[in-house]
Formats: structure tokens, sequence, C-alpha cells
């Protein structure tokens, strides 16, 4: 492994290269043990204004948006390679920032964010225009143009899985782009910044602004010069970012929060719906939009299948991220943690019953003492309209419910305001097909956990999100089409003034 040392200072980086940073400092911290390994300088409205300018200008010299289709396409393979070549540093750096496993960084949010490269660099090779002749003497063809300049604001719980996600997307397409981060989580994606300039990204195209959401987030969202906004995040958030891109007529997706059901039938292979509970409430220390939060479990296996669950989450390994045998780390700051752990109080309060957790772990190394680590909690509600039922927790907690009958199940399911995964386990056919019907999400997956697949659209439905990401939907979202229709044969005009 190589030594990884987090820059003393992470600044926005505008037209090609790294700016000097204003007076507005935020502290950066290791989830992990509490100490500061960084600091950030926060980017305020003028500084917003000089990342929309200079993307601005990259745009408008056509070079970048007229760049040929294959020329584009080695572009983004070259980003592909150069984040697998720093695969590890990328790791370090953000697990110095947000505490999620190094293995589970390296593996999969890593390889995600230059899997996402190469998929549109391949996505980009494949689109086609559309061609109308069906009306005598003119051919109308329909050709699909790069939109503009992109905010595209990313949240802490996976910063550069995320980010990249819509940072290829927006590049694959030919826009030119203002990324944002969140304040807590600037690491990796500072250095990926600079990464994809050295493998060739040109200046201006991809500029990045750091700081909180309401100073830096909200310029760059009220920027009149922003074309476009892609957001991940909360959606109290969301619902503000929608209401300012309405007031200036701005499309935007909303990618947003989840309360996702995970429904486990007991024709489920009980095996493997166990293994997957887990995965699905406890990966990436249970801060996940679409984590399984709500475990609904049919009431003949509930017993069993609850103890199953307890026994595994008690010997869950807490403790150091970069010990790859760790299964969780630390939660993102101390205020989440706080919060998480809040949440077992709220439970209680409301009759719910706490098995386990709700606490910080005891017995960490003194190393760690300072960490914002948290318990893997489990409870057990007894009806769905509770605050602990309805609300994201974001954070490993996770909460059973009881069913006696398939509407039962899915009445509680489909019970809250969210609606972005719902995950179903059985292996009676007609419940599967009865269930992914009347499952009201953007997503169901059946009989896996998670297993996001990027040509197709990914979103939520209700309080979820508006709007999707994916091959298509990234390409609806990101290009707006032109119609140019000519006359087969040079047309007659009427000739106005002529007297004829
Ligand atoms: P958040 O809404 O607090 O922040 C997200 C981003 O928005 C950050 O960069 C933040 O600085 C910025 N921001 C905050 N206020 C802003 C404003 N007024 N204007 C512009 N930008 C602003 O969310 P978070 O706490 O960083 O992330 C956790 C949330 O993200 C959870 O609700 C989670 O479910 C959601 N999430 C959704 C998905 C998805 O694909 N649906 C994926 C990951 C996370």
């Amino acid at each position: 492994m190589t030594p990884c040392i987090p820059p003393e200072l992470v600044t926005s980086f505008i037209g090609g290269a790294p700016v000097k940073g204003g007076p507005q400092r935020l502290a950066v911290y290791y989830p992990a043990t509490g100490a500061q390994v960084s600091e950030l300088a926060e980017a305020d409205a003028a500084e917003v204004d000089r990342a929309v300018a200079a993307a601005r200008r990259a745009f408008a010299d056509r070079t970048w948006r007229l760049m040929p289709t294959e020329a584009r396409q080695t572009l983004l393979l070259a980003c592909h390679d150069a984040i697998l070549a720093h695969a590890d540093e990328l790791a370090r750096l953000e697990c110095l920032n947000l505490g999620v496993s190094l293995r589970e960084l390296r593996e999969r949010h890593i390889a995600r964010a230059a899997y996402n490269f190469r998929f549109f660099a391949e996505f980009i090779g494949q689109t086609r225009g559309e061609v109308y002749d069906q009306a005598a003497g003119y051919r109308t063809i329909v050709v699909r143009e790069p939109v503009g300049v992109a905010a595209l604001i990313a949240p802490w719980n996976a910063p550069t899985a995320l980010a990249s996600m819509k940072i290829a997307a927006a590049l694959a397409f030919g826009n030119t782009c203002v990324v944002k981060p969140s304040e807590q989580t600037p690491l990796a994606l500072a250095r990926l910044v600079e990464l994809l300039h050295l493998a060739g990204v040109p200046a201006g195209v991809l500029n990045l602004v750091n700081g909180r959401g309401p100073v830096t987030g909200a310029a760059l969202v009220a920027h009149p010069d922003v074309d476009l906004i892609s957001f991940t995040g909360g959606t109290e958030t969301g619902r503000q970012i929608m209401a300012e891109a309405g007031r200036r007529l701005k499309p935007c997706t909303m990618e947003l929060g989840g309360k996702s059901a995970n429904i486990v039938f007991a024709s489920a292979d009980y095996d493997r719906a166990l293994d997957a509970a887990l995965t699905s409430i406890y990966s990436n220390n249970g801060q996940q939009c679409l984590s399984g939060s709500r475990i609904l479990v049919e009431r003949s296996i509930s017993d069993r299948f609850i103890a199953d669950f307890l026994d595994r989450a008690a010997r869950i390994r807490i403790g150091d991220p970069m010990d790859d045998a760790t299964e969780l780390g630390p939660l993102a700051s101390g205020a989440h943690r706080d919060r998480v752990i809040g949440y077992a109080d709220i439970a209680r309060a409301e009759g719910i019953e706490v098995l386990l957790g709700g606490a910080a772990p005891a017995n960490l190394p003194d190393a760690l003492a300072g960490g914002y680590f948290a318990q893997p909690t489990v409870a057990v509600a007894p009806d769905n309209a509770r605050r602990t039922t309805q609300e994201e927790i974001f954070g490993p907690f996770a909460t059973f419910l009881r069913f006696d009958s398939y509407e039962e199940a899915i009445e509680k399911a489909n019970g809250t305001a969210f609606g972005l995964v719902s995950y179903l386990w059985s292996d009676y056919l007609p419940t599967v097909e009865r269930a992914t019907r009347d499952l009201r999400s953007g997503v169901v997956w059946v009989n896996t956990t998670m297993t996001r697949e990027l040509r197709a659209p990914f979103g939520g439905y209700k309080d979820s999100g508006v709007g999707r990401e994916g091959g298509e939907a990234c390409l609806q979202f990101y290009t707006e089409p032109k119609t140019v229709t000519t006359p087969s044969t040079p047309m007659s005009p009427r000739r106005f003034g002529l007297g004829t």
C-alpha cells in the first residue's frame, strides 16, 4: 500500500488549475478518530461565479462540445484508466473523510467510479439520431446536443462513486460542469478532478467548488448561467433546489432519500435472504439511500429470522476502516452519529422494541475512542406508523415489521412517503410477479441485494426523487433534441408582395 497524505488545504479547481482559496475555512475530519485531517477553503458566490464562467467559456468554445465522438470516447477511457491506476490512493483519501472501510471503497466505490467513465465511453459510441421522411418533399432529422453548463451536487455518503457518475455522463454528452461535493467529504473528489485533467480533460470543462450547501451550493444553484442541475442528497434539500430551478426553468434531476422495504416471504431462500438483509442495511456503514432499512418478514418465519439476524448483527466486526477485516466503520460525522443513535430513544418512546445496539460501541481500541461509531441496531416495530418506520435514519439501524398476508406486506412496503427501492425475497413466481407490479418504487430488486444496472434508469417514486440516472436516462437529461427539417428538392415559398 502506498502511504496517502491528504492535502493540508482543499481548494476549488477552476479553469484547469487549483485556486488559492478564500479566508473561510472548514475542518475535514477522519471519522474513525475524530482527528482533523485537512481543511477546506470554502468557495463564496464570487468564486462560484468564476467557476461557472470558466465552464461557460469552455462550452462556448466549440472545441469541447463538437469534439468527435471517437476522440471523446478515447478521453473517457483515459479517465477510466487514471482512476484505476490511482484506486488505492483515491480509496484512502475517501476513507479519511468518510470512514467507510477501505476494502468497500476500493472494491465498490472506486471501481464504480472508473466503470462510470467506461460505461459512458461505450454508450456514446452507440447512440443514434432520428429521421422522419414521411412528409412528401421533406426530410426531418433529430440530433441531440449538449445542454450547456451542468451543476453537479453530490452528497457525502458515496462521494466519488456518485459524483463520478454525474461527471462522466455530463462530459460524455459534451456539457461542461461545475461539481460541488459535500463539505464533509471533499478529499477524493478533489484528487479525482486533478487526475481527470492529467488524463486529458481540457481546462474549464470540469470545475470544482467546495463549501457548505447554503453557501457554495446555493450560489451554484441560483447562478443564472447554469443550464441544468443534477442533485443527489436529502429530500428537503432537493425540494429547495427544485423550487429554485423551477423559478429559473432549469431542468433538474433529484436523487433523494429512501426508507426502502426489504420484504421476506416465507417462500424465500432463507439463508440468502438473511445474508442479504444484513448486507442491505449494514454495508457502507448503513449510510445508503437504497438501504433496506425496513425489513418486512412473513410472521410464520419471523421469530427465527429476527433471532438469526440479531445473532449475526451482534457479531459484526466494528472498527478501523483501514483494516480489511472491519465490517462496520464509523458514521461520517459526530452529529450524524448522535442523530442515528438518537433514533433508538425515539423508537423506545414510541413503543418499539430495540433488541440490539442504539448506542456507541464499548471496548474500541484507544486510538478509535474519538471516532463516530454506532453499534448495529435492530428494532422490531408493531406497525408502520411510527417515526422510526417512516423517517430516513441513514445509519446501521434495521427496523423489523411482521406481516401475515401478501396484501399487508405490500401495504406496509408502500406505506411511506418514499419510493426509491424495494427488495423482494420469494422463490414463488406468482408472488414475485404480483409484487413487482404492486410495489411503488423506482427500482425493485428481486432475490438480490444492491445490483445497480447502469444501463437501466435509477431513481425514485414519490419523495425519493424526480428524474432518473442511467444510460438512456442521462442521454435524455444531458442533451437537448434539435429538429432540423430540409426539403428534399428546392421548395417554392408563397410569393408575398408579387400579387400572385
Ligand atoms: P444533503 O441534502 O444535506 O446534501 C447533499 C449536497 O447538497 C451536499 O453537497 C450539500 O452541501 C448540498 N446542499 C445542501 N443544501 C444545499 C442548498 N440549499 N443548495 C445547494 N446545495 C445544497 O444530503 P447529505 O446529508 O449530504 O446526503 C444524504 C442524503 O442523500 C440522504 O437523504 C440520502 O438518502 C441521499 N442520497 C440519495 C441517493 C439517491 O441516489 N437517491 C444517493 C445517495 C444519497
